[in-house]
């Protein structure tokens, strides 16, 4: 059948997930076509907005997608908003099987009383401000603070952490933006705690090593209690920046400064652990503990919104419901990444998902359960589109933004000066 030949397919979200699932089908299928339709006017989702500016090596990745990208088969649509541009509906009409990985866009709230006073900020958005993810451009937070908390010990957690107490001239030749490098130089942050419910054993950040629970645990009993050496405990003594994890508090609230105008600390519920093993849970034991600090970050975890009306979202779990990636009663429909899996695991991760979610449409598609009959793929999109007044950005407009963004970090030694403002983008393609 025509499907079979030539199927049409589209991926929404163009961040690992869209690009591995891409890869997948181009690779397995030697005729499948694959449009990946991505909301911001440039690619990589959280490679380009979340990893941090100074782990240049995990962005790597991205020579893979472009590869992905270059494929005669595939094309990228940057600058449309699905739900927004277009519908669900309309991409299943026009292509023979439609995959959702659009990640997780929100942050999980604390839900505790004072989380909205000035000073309180997620981690998220901090992240989006210091990559320059548009929508946080202008977060500028206020660092005139000597003591921070992050709310969180999780990968996220250690990644702020580390850009609030870098020395700003060890960023200088990253990637971060130069709005965000100029805060930090007027940082005043001297300390850092990272707060956690639960303890040591269940922290829940990730290390490079095999055996990584093991290893992870002793690595922070040995720096908890072994005595530095001479040169080590001097290095300490002399530093100007400390951080710090604190285990078994739970937040209760924010605390209002005298004037109740700003965050002035957080009140801490110390918790200790009941159950065993999956089922540990951290209870209070009564006693509070107020931590003071003027700036918060909450760092509890990313969320998945519902993209579409006609699209099942499980709000509690914040996922899309699908069994290995189909979505329940949606034939046609798939997903992969964190808005599959809930927003957890590195890009390795979410590769394997991914070419699992591939590998089951492609299954569907050899067994004859996808639409049969040519689609028009693209060109009816782009007919909607325009008759919206929306201008795609192709993956070649893209690399004109990033030959830009290439020179402009030249001569300041930055392997490229982020442009932020979509705005800007467009004019720049002259759209
Ligand atoms: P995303 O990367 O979020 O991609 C989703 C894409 O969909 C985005 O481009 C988004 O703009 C787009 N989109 C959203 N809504 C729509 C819509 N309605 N229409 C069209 N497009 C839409 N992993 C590592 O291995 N190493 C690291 O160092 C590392 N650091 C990280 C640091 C941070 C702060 C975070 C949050 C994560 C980090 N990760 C890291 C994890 C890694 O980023 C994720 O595993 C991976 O990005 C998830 O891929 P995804 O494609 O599901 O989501």
């Amino acid at each position: 059948s025509t499907q079979e030949k030539t199927p049409q397919i589209c991926v929404v979200g163009s961040g690992p997930a869209g690009f591995y699932t891409a890869q997948h089908l181009l690779k397995q299928h030697p005729q499948a076509h694959v449009d990946i339709y991505e909301k911001q006017p440039v690619p990589f989702g959280l490679v380009r907005f979340g990893v941090a500016p100074d782990h240049p090596e995990v962005k790597n990745v991205i020579n893979t997608f472009t590869q992905t990208a270059h494929s005669g088969r595939c094309a990228f649509w940057g600058n449309v908003e699905v739900g927004r541009d277009v519908t669900v509906p309309e991409l299943r009409e026009a292509y023979h099987a439609v995959v959702l990985s659009y990640g997780a866009e929100d942050h999980r709230a604390l839900e505790i009383p004072g989380e909205e006073l000035p000073g309180v900020c997620s981690a998220r958005a901090f992240v989006g401000w210091y990559n320059g993810l548009p929508e946080n451009r202008e977060l500028e937070p206020d660092l005139s603070c000597d003591t921070a908390v992050i709310l969180g010990q999780g990968n996220v957690a250690l990644d702020v952490a580390r850009i609030l107490l870098t020395p700003p001239e060890h960023l200088e030749r990253t990637d971060i933006t130069k709005a965000a490098l100029g805060v930090l130089r007027q940082s005043q942050v001297k300390t850092v705690w990272l707060v956690g419910r639960r303890g040591p054993l269940q922290v829940a950040f990730t290390i490079k090593v095999p055996r990584p629970r093991k290893r992870l645990t002793e690595l922070l009993l040995r720096t908890a209690t072994e005595k530095p050496g001479p040169e080590e405990a001097a290095r300490r003594a002399s530093a100007s920046r400390a951080w710090g994890l604190r285990f078994f508090r739970s937040p209760q609230q924010v605390l209002p400064s005298p004037d109740g105008r700003r965050a002035a600390g957080v009140r801490l519920a110390v918790t200790r652990l009941e159950g065993v093993g999956e089922a540990t849970r951290a209870v209070p034991t009564g006693d509070m503990e107020d931590l003071p600090c003027g700036l918060v970050l909450s760092s509890v975890g990313y969320k998945s919104r519902p993209v579409d009306p006609s699209v099942p979202f499980d709000s509690k779990l914040g996922v899309i419901p699908n069994v290995e990636g189909r979505v329940m009663d949606v034939p046609g429909l798939y997903c992969s990444g964190w808005v599959k899996r809930g927003p957890t695991g590195v890009i390795a991760t979410t590769m394997t998902d991914s070419f699992l979610t591939g590998q089951m449409l492609l299954q569907d598609l050899k067994a004859g359960l996808l639409p049969s009959g040519p689609r028009p793929g693209y060109a009816a999109i782009q007919a909607l589109l325009s008759s919206r007044g929306v201008r795609p950005v192709s993956f070649s407009d893209w690399e004109k933004l990033d030959a830009e963004e290439v020179a402009r970090g030249q001569g300041t030694g930055k392997p490229r000066e982020k442009l932020v403002d979509p705005q800007e983008m467009l004019r720049l393609l002259g759209h």
